[in-house]
């Protein structure tokens, strides 16, 4: 075993080094304890928000002047990667709260927005979902059917429904995507930044068991009469799509990094559990076809950490692309994938079971494929920008 083949503590300079050994040791003290038990009983475990809190995580990435710790880019995915690789729960719990709620008002809230709800969500006092999806509007955003309608009195009655709503069920403060012309296609889209404590709003957890991420809240949301005041509206009336996809594109580099961190993992379980384990009077790692698979898996994981940390260099500098991001979670997520396959496979019955860790991380990896666009979505964006420039 060679942990430092697979960590990345080699290619980071002393400072990020350090960055990334903080939070490998929250994520061992605080997080790993958990991993398991609260993906067997699926519970959201409160006691870990404020664990993040108290870390500095969930300011993380904002800036100083809103309470947080100013992390770059690649400080955002070092430390994704690291959360990523002991809980799937947490990094999505993160990539939320911070990523697609606090950091969308961080940018795009006016003053008054910012005072009222950055502080609760750094502190863990308050917890933010982000309520885009819909039965009938996934990929295709623009497409959404929940309505604003606004009254008289300048108000806004919402109606429609979201689901999948990670934190639905537990947010106290959402970003609802709705319609105010639906004609309008994606230029009709507002976003509104509101509590959850009003009339209007039902709650409950989606149908079915979820494949993974099982320590995690997701809800579906039903709006019928919620009002909304325009102080409310987050942006401009009619620029909620480019909030939503400001946010997402924003939130795909942390999903990116995640998907490294459980590709780490499932590699690591690889390694160990197959130079333990013997079959033939020899241990699993001497066979050639096992040693093709953890070579693939080794190769592969630095190829994705190379695509989202150039991404968050790119960032950083100011010289993104829309292709940037696209790629390294495209690449993320599908390597990431196969290596928490061959981890299950690699371990025989053995991965089968949730006594070892490898099953869960496959279960979790396929969300990262799904949410925040696609796999085929972040391909068409790739298609698009190849052939049309
Ligand atoms: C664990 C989890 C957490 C989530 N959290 C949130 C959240 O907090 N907030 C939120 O708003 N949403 C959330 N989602 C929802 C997620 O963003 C959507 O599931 C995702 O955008 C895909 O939408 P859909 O499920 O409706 O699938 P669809 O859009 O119906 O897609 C179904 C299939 O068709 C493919 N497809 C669609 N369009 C095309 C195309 N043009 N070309 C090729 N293939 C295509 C897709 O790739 C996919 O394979 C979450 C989902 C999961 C699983």
């Amino acid at each position: 075993m060679n942990p430092d083949l697979w960590l990345p503590d080699s290619d980071l300079d002393d400072d990020h080094r350090t960055f990334a050994q903080r939070i490998r040791a929250f994520a061992a003290d605080k997080l790993a304890p958990f991993a398991r038990a609260i993906d067997e009983e699926r519970t959201f475990r409160r006691e870990m928000v404020a664990d993040l809190a108290a870390a500095g995580i969930l300011g993380g990435p904002l800036a100083a002047e809103f309470g947080g710790e100013g992390w770059s880019p690649l400080e955002l995915a070092i430390a994704h990667e690291e959360l990523g690789a002991v809980c799937g729960n947490a990094r999505g719990f993160c990539a939320v709260q911070t990523g697609l709620v606090a950091q969308c008002i961080a940018r795009f809230g006016d003053d008054a927005q910012r005072r009222r709800w950055l502080p609760g969500l750094i502190d863990g006092s308050a917890i933010g979902c982000f309520a885009l999806t819909e039965p009938d509007a996934g990929s295709d955003v623009a497409s959404l059917g929940t309505v604003a309608a606004k009254q008289g009195d300048g108000t806004f009655r919402i109606a429609g429904r979201k689901w999948w709503i990670t934190n639905g069920g537990i947010a106290d403060v959402m970003i609802v995507f709705a319609s105010l012309d639906r004609s309008l296609g994606r230029k009709g889209i507002t976003a509104f930044l509101v509590d959850t404590d009003r009339a209007g709003l039902a709650r409950s957890p989606v149908p079915g068991v979820d494949l993974g991420h099982r320590g995690s809240d997701h809800a579906e949301l039903v709006f019928e009469g919620f009002a909304a005041t325009a102080d409310e509206v987050l942006g401009e009336l009619g620029a909620g799509f480019k909030v939503a996809m400001g946010g997402l594109a924003a939130g795909r580099l942390s999903v990116a990094a995640g998907a490294v961190g459980l590709h780490r993992a499932a590699l690591a379980a690889a390694v160990e559990f197959t130079t333990g384990r013997q079959q033939f009077g020899q241990p699993l790692s001497s066979f050639q076809m096992v040693q093709e698979r953890l070579a693939d898996h080794l190769t592969s994981l630095h190829a994705s950490r190379a695509l989202v940390h150039r991404c968050a260099r790119r960032r950083e500098a100011g010289t993104e692309t829309h292709a940037d991001v696209a790629m390294a979670k495209l690449q993320a997520t599908e390597a990431g994938s196969r290596a928490c396959e061959d981890a299950v496979m690699l371990h025989g019955a053995r991965g089968y079971s949730s006594a070892w860790p490898v099953e869960r991380f496959w279960r979790d990896i396929q969300a990262l494929r799904i949410y925040e666009g696609t796999s085929m979505i972040q391909k068409t964006i790739l298609a698009r920008l190849v052939t049309e420039g």
